[in-house]
């Protein structure tokens, strides 16, 4: 019995795919490892992993590639890697269904992290923040779904309808990378010219209304250029 994470790493360039699958082999995680699109796909049908952490710049195929072919059939967690010069790709990956990317160079404490949260948003139903009863738990944020209210510890957070619309659809994909795009889509229904402002103006509001100081990366994470996650409880430190 192996009860180990499987990972699919995906990267053609050795050097990189040797440090970060030391990093993954020292944290106890088993690791598979394609040079190209091609044998990507045939290690994804024949070992089915738990997430895959996949280089969207590889010498066969583009790696979206690889990920609209999973995304057909599986909710796999994907972690995109991507150089800072693919910023377009990045977002178009993220709105494809990629759960989260990283960006080269990277530590490893950065890597791991991104990992173990993609890794828990796929086991949702099992996950420590989903209370019975609708209810969402983070930190000492707490959302009851039910009731469509939120508290920090024992006072109760007042958003507008917006506001507690963007927050609640944060928490639902906790973890996760939604785009602006995605954000925006899901509350306003189609994007128009000042909907990335209006999407700004909400968020900051939510951030001093939870009592967190600008540049301060609680509960909310800005991607910059690309969308906001909710961080889960583990990546309170
Ligand atoms: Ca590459």
């Amino acid at each position: 019995m192996n009860n180990k994470y499987k990972i699919l790493l995906v990267e053609d360039e050795a050097n990189i795919r040797n440090l970060v699958s030391a990093m993954l082999d020292s944290a106890g995680y088993q690791v598979l490892l394609a040079g190209t699109c091609a044998t990507a796909k045939v290690l994804y049908g024949s070992h089915r992993p738990d997430l895959i952490i996949l280089d969207l710049g590889l010498p066969d195929r583009d790696g979206r590639v690889l990920l609209e072919y999973v995304r057909q059939e599986a909710a796999t967690p994907v972690i995109v890697l991507s150089a800072r010069s693919d910023e377009r790709d990045k977002v178009e990956a993220l709105d494809m269904g990629a759960n989260d990317y990283i960006t080269k160079p990277f530590g490893s404490a950065e890597l791991l992290a991104r990992v173990r949260s993609a890794l828990r948003s796929s086991h949702q139903t099992m996950s420590q923040e989903y209370l019975p009863g609708g209810k969402f738990r983070t930190g000492d944020l707490l959302i009851d779904y039910d009731a469509r209210r939120v508290f920090r510890g024992e006072s109760e957070i007042h958003l507008t309808q917006t506001e507690y619309n963007i927050v609640a659809m944060l928490s639902r994909h906790c973890g996760k990378v939604l785009t602006y795009t995605a954000i925006i889509k899901e509350i306003w229904g189609y994007p128009d010219e000042g909907s990335t402002k209006k999407l700004q103006v909400n968020m900051a509001n939510i951030r001093k209304k939870l009592g967190v100081r600008p540049g301060e990366n609680h509960y909310i994470v800005n991607e910059l250029g690309v969308g906001y996650r909710m961080c889960s409880d583990d990546d309170h430190s």
